[in-house]
């Protein structure tokens, strides 16, 4: 995702343009650290797939979103392994790997913009993740 983002957003669900906190489902590349005391998460490629003015709009749309990537979601955990959402073999998140997101972002000035929340929809292991 771009650093630089406009201050206007057009919701994905109810259509309205709105600025400020964003959500998102995005689709990511990314890698668990557990040796830091806090686990954080190093996120590779970061695409956004549709954004929304509010968490009952995101979760308006989100079944539909996930269904035309063809993804169950699974929710998983924050857990260092989890079951690929496809075809259930444990996938070490330590390495990287493919994963969908529901995340709250919000601007903490022109250019940096913190996530606030972030919500795993689905873990996919090197086989199914493309
Ligand atoms: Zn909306
Ligand atoms: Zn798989």
């Amino acid at each position: 995702m771009d650093t630089v983002l406009s201050d206007q957003f057009e919701c994905f669900h109810c259509r309205k343009t709105f600025g400020g906190g964003v959500y998102e489902i995005v689709h990511e590349r990314c890698r668990l650290h557990f040796e830091e005391r806090v686990p954080y998460v190093e996120s590779l490629n970061l695409r956004g797939l549709e954004c929304y003015c509010s968490r009952a709009c995101l979760e308006s749309r989100v079944d539909r979103v996930m269904a035309r990537e063809k993804i169950p979601v699974t929710h998983p955990g924050p857990d260092r392994i989890a079951n690929c959402s496809i075809c259930r073999t444990p996938v070490d998140r330590t390495e990287v790997h493919h994963a969908y997101l529901a995340t709250l972002s919000e601007p903490l000035d022109d250019v940096t913009w913190d996530t606030l929340q972030t919500e795993y929809l689905a873990v996919l292991c090197k086989t199914c993740g493309r």
